[in-house]
């Protein structure tokens, strides 16, 4: 039961739209899974979904083997990031960074040192006094990439994180959580309508139209399709 599994997931909001119908998928432990599919079908409530920010109408999601649709304290386990980073502007780089582990049990000392080795990972040690608004679209993502990885979550949620940059930093930024992926044990679920990135960085796909899934499996199986 290690990874994520998503059973019988459905979604009505109050005004009676029917956003996701049924769906159910799994996602191996430490496989990058894209889910795709054309504005309004779904993805970002399925996406929500699974960190209980939408709780569902109907359906389970499991990661470990734990239910984590309305249990706050597993939500720990979970990272997320948004298209528009939602830094808090309030902060310089570094406290925003240190921002979850202030409310862990961690020390001052180990605080410092996981941000860090973050911040050197996602190459910021030279940006950590200044606050979000002064550096660029890449710079702001790397940041709110290391906001959520400090914490080393099982799972990291990414809601079109990259789509309001240009193709060339895109393509960064592609590579980046390419390694970053190879290089921490943890379980990445990607929500873009854009295909060709999709096939540039997924394992695993979901594919979905009008709240249903129309394929799911690994990335080779779904387009070799007749
Ligand atoms: P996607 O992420 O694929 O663009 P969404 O999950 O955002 O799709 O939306 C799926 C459907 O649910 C759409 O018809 C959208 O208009 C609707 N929807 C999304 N959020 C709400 C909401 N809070 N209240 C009512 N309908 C919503
Ligand atoms: P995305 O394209 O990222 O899925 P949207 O622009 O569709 O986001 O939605 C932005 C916000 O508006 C979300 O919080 C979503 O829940 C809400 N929303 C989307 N569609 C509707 C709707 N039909 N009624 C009410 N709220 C909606």
């Amino acid at each position: 039961s290690a990874g994520l599994s998503v059973d019988g997931l459905t979604k009505i909001y109050p005004d009676g739209t029917l956003a996701v119908d049924d769906i159910s998928f799994s996602i191996d432990a430490g496989d990058f899974c894209v889910i795709i599919g054309p504005s309004g079908c779904g993805k970002s409530t399925t996406l929500h979904s699974l960190v209980g920010n939408v709780p569902p109408t109907k359906g389970t999601v499991t990661l470990d083997g734990r239910d984590i649709t309305d249990a706050p304290t597993y939500r720990r386990d979970i990272g997320l990031v948004f298209q528009d980073f939602q830094l808090f502007p309030h902060l310089t780089v570094e406290e925003n960074i240190r921002y979850g582990l202030e409310r862990m049990d961690v020390s001052a000392a180990e605080a410092d040192d996981h941000v860090a080795s973050m911040a050197e990972m996602m190459q910021l040690e030279g940006m950590l006094d200044r606050d979000p608004a002064e550096l660029s679209a890449g710079q702001q993502q790397r940041v709110a990439l290391a906001r959520s990885l400090v914490l080393e979550p099982k799972l990291l949620l990414l809601d079109e994180p990259l789509g309001d940059m240009d193709y060339k930093l895109q393509k960064r930024m592609e590579r980046e959580l390419l390694r970053l992926h190879r290089e921490l044990e943890t379980t990445f679920v990607y929500v873009t309508h854009d295909q060709t990135q999709a096939m540039r960085l997924a394992d695993q796909m979901v594919v979905m139209n009008d709240g249903q899934i129309e394929h799911s499996g690994p990335v080779r199986e779904v387009y070799n399709r007749p």
